[in-house]
């Protein structure tokens, strides 16, 4: 809004040629007063306009320093619990306090936001940003699965692993009280261990569904090859997410990567993999306030893992997961064939027999590749040859060498 003053009339000089001098020089006397008016009331204007453009700069200035200041300001960190787009208003739990607030939210905003999404919050909880996939280490480094949807049932074979996997994660889960009354604590951590390929991520994942629990993973070598600097926080964001998912079931695979033997040499990246691991032992060792939190991990070099980590309070319950046996494979090529076409003249046994030393990724690449040859023959039923030549070709492409020989910790 333009708030400039009128301005004074022009004065005007009007000298009828008929006048006399005198007359003349009065009325040049007059006009002469009268432009001396104008021009101190222009002046006075001008002054005013002058200190206005100055207070209205030093405002500029002020609201510029402000602008910079809020630009600059560190924002929260939090988690959109829920989210009421109709409404406009949002639940959110601050990072660290866990503090939680509904504040508004942007109809700009609630387009680009959902539950569980991380964003960030001003001092008034206010969303000024959602972090995106790509600046959100944590969702890059972890798996969340809600729910996940691998059961018992599609494990073969590892009867036992299965069994005491339910004993030291399942129970305590749905039904605490048992171990209450017995006077016991459940085992703190499960460590799986065994040859790659072998079911020791289905098994976690197996658990989570069956407790409802939310499945998080995290892989150790990722941790420590990815994520340069960033392990030991990740390693208790992990934990602080674990939290608030309960129930929820962490999974750190290849745990022997941040918790290998301690070596001697001393450099950069050792000391980084030795914070990492001792956040998680810390972690660790306040695991019992956690609630409904269980932690299962897994690896194939158990050789390599230093020994701390396995002391009591811990991971307190070892469970071997080995090469499948033979009914093991019978079990994983039945699984792996539930949904296919297969021909009545397929024998799993005949196929376990020649698939010894198969962990059960290799058995599931079989069936898989049975399918393959018949769909290239141009046939949706697949026969006994079709399973021949899926092994003759894994064993040609050196898929199918005996796990046993490349970790020799797990020949049995
Ligand atoms: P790694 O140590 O390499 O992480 P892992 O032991 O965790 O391996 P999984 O990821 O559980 O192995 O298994 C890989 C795939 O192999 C599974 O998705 C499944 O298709 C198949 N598989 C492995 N073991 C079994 C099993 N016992 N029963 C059925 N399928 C299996």
């Amino acid at each position: 809004m333009s708030r400039s003053p009128s301005l004074p009339d022009r004065p005007r000089l009007e000298l009828d040629p008929d006048m006399s001098e005198e007359e003349r020089l009065q009325a040049l006397e007059d006009h002469y007063g009268e432009i001396l008016d104008v021009h101190r009331e222009l002046t006075e204007q001008l002054d005013a306009a002058d200190a206005r453009r100055r207070q209205l700069k030093q405002e500029v200035d002020r609201i510029e320093r402000e602008n910079e200041t809020l630009k600059a300001s560190s924002l929260y960190v939090a988690t959109v619990e829920e989210i009421d787009a109709d409404d406009g208003e949002a639940v959110v739990k601050q990072h660290g306090n866990n503090q939680e607030v509904l504040t508004e939210v942007s109809p700009r905003t609630v387009e680009r936001v959902e539950a569980g999404d991380r964003v960030a919050v001003d001092d008034s909880f206010s969303i000024q940003t959602a972090l995106s996939s790509e600046t959100d280490a944590r969702a890059q480094a972890m798996e969340v699965d809600e729910s996940p949807d691998v059961t018992y049932g599609d494990i073969g074979g590892l009867k036992g692993q299965t069994t005491e996997v339910r004993e030291a994660v399942e129970q305590p889960l749905t039904s605490p009280g048992q171990f209450e009354a017995a006077g016991i604590d459940p085992p703190s951590g499960v460590l799986l261990h065994g040859p790659p390929g072998t079911g020791k991520t289905m098994l976690a994942r197996a658990v989570a569904n069956q407790t409802d629990a939310t499945f998080i993973k995290m892989a150790g070598s990722e941790l420590v090859r990815k994520f340069i600097g960033e392990g030991s926080r990740l390693v208790r964001d992990l934990f602080e997410l674990a939290a608030e998912r309960e129930p929820s079931i962490v999974f750190i695979d290849e745990i022997d990567a941040i918790a290998a033997k301690r070596t001697e040499s001393k450099t950069s990246g050792d000391a980084e993999v030795q914070r990492t691991m001792m956040q998680l032992l810390s972690e660790m060792d306040g695991f019992e306030d956690r609630g409904e939190v269980r932690i299962i991990a897994a690896t194939n070099r158990f050789d390599m893992l230093d020994r701390a980590i396995l002391r009591p309070g811990r991971f307190d319950r070892l469970i071997e997961v080995p090469e499948p046996s033979f009914e093991g494979r019978v079990e994983i090529f039945e699984i792996h064939t539930r949904e296919m076409n297969v021909d009545d003249n397929v024998d799993y046994e005949v196929l376990a027999g020649h698939t010894d030393g198969y962990n059960g990724a290799d058995v599931a690449s079989v069936a898989t590749e049975a399918g393959m040859f018949a769909i290239r023959d141009d046939r949706t039923e697949i026969g006994m040859a079709d399973f021949e030549n899926a092994i003759e070709k894994i064993e040609a492409d050196g898929a199918g060498e005996p796990v046993s020989a490349a970790y020799p910790d797990y020949a049995y």
